[in-house]
């Protein structure tokens, strides 16, 4: 049984979502992309780092060709303005003419996939989608389409299964939200 309160560095998280939930809903995602990605051979985009958990357990499920590979997006502040700046690291796998399925840990303000889309559009996939684990709907600040949703969840900050507080929490097999 997983603990129902733990602590990680200063602050306090109890249990929020348990594993059996969590594959549950990957097993549902899996399932919409078996139907539609039948003879399309997708490549799939894992957003390190928090999504190499649900990248693996998705993979797990998915009886269809695929491949996947794994890219870092560096986010840093721009000096001479507000807005975020976006780098994509690590892809070394040509997407042209490919069906591309980002898989992201947890789409909040959606900066980053944003970002990551414009990016991955630009180099001409045939098809681009994002599978989230996670997404906070109330926090979305960009025109975005989620196809692959596992679990919408309010806007708590939230650890465990790939998602971290500094560093600490990937390792948990369960989710937590600050408390
Ligand atoms: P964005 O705001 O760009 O959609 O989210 C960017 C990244 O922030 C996510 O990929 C994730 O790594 C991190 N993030 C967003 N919300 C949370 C959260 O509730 N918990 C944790 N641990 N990370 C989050
Ligand atoms: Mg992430
Ligand atoms: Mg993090």
């Amino acid at each position: 049984m997983a603990p129902k309160r733990i602590t990680l560095h200063d602050k306090s998280f109890a249990i929020n979502i348990p594993e059996n939930k969590i594959l549950e809903a990957i097993q549902q995602v899996a399932t919409q992309i078996n139907a539609d990605y039948k003879d399309k051979k997708p490549l799939f985009l894992a957003i390190l780092n928090g999504a190499f958990m649900f990248a693996s357990d998705l993979m797990k499920e998915t009886t269809i060709d695929c491949e996947i590979s794994f890219l870092r997006v560096s986010s840093y502040q721009d000096m001479h303005s507000t807005g975020q700046v976006s780098e994509v690291i690590g892809l070394k796998e040509e997407i042209k003419d490919r069906h591309i399925i980002i898989l992201e840990d947890i789409v909040d303000t959606g900066h980053t996939v944003y970002a990551l889309l414009q990016n991955l559009t630009a180099r001409q996939p045939t098809s681009i989608e994002i599978a989230a684990l996670l997404l906070k709907p109330d926090c979305v600040q960009h025109p975005l389409q989620v196809k692959y949703i596992g679990m919408a969840i309010p806007n708590d900050f939230v650890v465990g299964y790939g998602l971290d507080y500094n560093g600490l929490g990937r390792n948990l097999r369960d989710i937590y939200k600050v408390v």
